[in-house]
């Protein structure tokens, strides 16, 4: 689990996207990508993301996970 690199608070996922990597070419196997978008909610904090989770002020980071 990601931490908050300002307060250590763990980090909530704001938003998951799916992306694609090779899509583009048929050389090469395509891969599919989960994309969450991680930001903190201590209020605390100065990367706070706000009150709405689904319009965060600020994103701290972004981890991708390969879809099976
Ligand atoms: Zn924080």
């Amino acid at each position: 689990m990601e931490t908050c690199p300002k307060c250590n608070s763990l980090l909530r996922i704001s938003e998951t996207t799916l992306t694609f990597e090779n899509d583009n070419t048929p050389l090469l196997p395509t891969k599919a990508y989960y994309e969450h978008k991680m930001v903190c909610i201590n209020p605390e904090c100065d990367q706070y993301a706000g009150e709405d989770l689904n319009n965060p002020i600020v994103v701290v980071g972004t981890i991708k996970n390969k879809v099976n």
